[in-house]
């Protein structure tokens, strides 16, 4: 399987995986709680599997988040770039 990733609900752009030079970490909001780290490219955020979670992704690079509450983010969509390329 390769990189996948999303698209910052906040600001649009991909969030790069740590194997590129414009990696920047990753923060997972859920409605109960927040994942940070950095991002591997495969799905995994903090020990937990976003690619197998059941609920809309909405994932913001670090600089792009300000304690927004999931309600007031809107669904990542996947990144056309993958995360890398
Ligand atoms: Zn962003």
């Amino acid at each position: 399987m390769g990189f996948f990733s999303w698209d910052c609900a906040e600001c649009g752009e991909s969030i790069r995986n740590l194997h590129t030079r414009e990696h920047q970490g990753i923060v997972w909001v859920k409605p109960d709680r927040v994942h940070r780290g950095p991002y591997e490219g495969y799905g995994m955020v903090d020990g937990h599997d976003a690619h197998a979670w059941a609920g809309p992704v909405k994932m913001l690079h670090p600089a792009c988040y300000s304690q927004q509450a999931y309600l007031d983010l809107e669904e990542s969509p996947n990144a056309y770039d993958q995360g890398f390329f």
